[in-house]
């Protein structure tokens, strides 16, 4: 069994990719309304890396692909400890990040230098997710549109919040930053070509982009596309 760390369109391509082989999606279990999919998942955490290595090993999974959101670092910090426990091979399937523009493009550290860096009266498309809102609830003297896969959380920032799963289109990012009269555009290195979309409508709307940087993981082997991870699994001989 190859076991795939999800919660990505990434890790749904693969496991798309993967159809004819005995896989598994874990889920953190955070959206209720996770759409059905054709291959077999699991929700909910494993209990740390300690769970996690457990799982390794009574499930006897093949390979470990952790293809969770460059921001999801925990997990990913636990994927390393666990397959070394286990002796599972690992890999990462992650997008290299974003490169800035040249102009219009601040990076920050943390969602907190993200919050404090916008002026005054700024109208924000705050693009962090749902679980990254708590930072900006602070700022009353900006006005937010908060954009999540899942419904709105209790405590949101002053505005609105917009559900909504991707892809977006770059007409429609536009769009959406027209009518609400946005001015600055805050999001997560996430990198990858779907979501990018964004990017490049605030770029031709001369919209400045606050771009709050990845976590710093462990190193471990890490491919960017699909070819790539079906070619690794098929290296490791965890493909039937
Ligand atoms: P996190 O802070 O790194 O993880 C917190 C805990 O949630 C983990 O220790 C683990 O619990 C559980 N968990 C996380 N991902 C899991 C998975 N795929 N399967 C099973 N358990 C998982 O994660 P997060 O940032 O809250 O992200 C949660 C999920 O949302 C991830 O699957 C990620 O890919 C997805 N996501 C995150 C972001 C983001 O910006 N962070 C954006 C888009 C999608 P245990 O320790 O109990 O195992």
């Amino acid at each position: 069994m190859i076991l795939i760390l999800g919660g990505t369109s990434l890790a749904h391509r693969l496991a798309l990719a993967l159809g004819d082989q005995d896989v598994l999606v874990s889920l953190a279990g955070v959206t209720e309304d996770a759409p059905q999919r054709p291959y077999r998942q699991r929700r909910g955490g494993f209990g740390g890396a300690e769970g996690l290595a457990q799982f390794l090993k009574v499930t006897g999974a093949t390979a470990l692909i952790d293809a969770t959101h460059p921001f999801a670092a925990q997990m990913s910090r636990n994927a390393v400890v666990a397959a070394a426990q286990a002796g599972t091979p690992l890999l990462r399937l992650c997008p290299a990040p974003w490169t800035a523009f040249p102009d219009g493009w601040i990076s920050v550290a943390s969602l907190k230098a993200a919050a404090s860096s916008l002026p005054a009266g700024a109208r924000v498309l705050l693009t962090v997710g749902r679980n990254s809102l708590g930072p900006f609830t602070g700022r009353r003297d900006c006005w937010f549109l908060s954009r999540g896969v899942a419904a709105a959380p209790e405590i949101i920032p002053r505005g609105t919040y917009l559900q909504a799963r991707p892809p977006f289109t770059a007409a429609s990012e536009s769009e959406l930053m027209q009518t609400h009269r946005i001015t600055h555009l805050v999001a997560k290195n996430a990198g990858g070509v779907p979501m990018r979309t964004k990017l490049d409508a605030a770029r031709d709307l001369g919209i400045p982009i606050i771009m709050v940087e990845r976590p710093e993981l462990p190193v471990v082997d890490t491919r960017d596309s699909i070819e790539e991870v079906l070619a690794w699994l098929r290296s490791k001989k965890a493909l039937a």
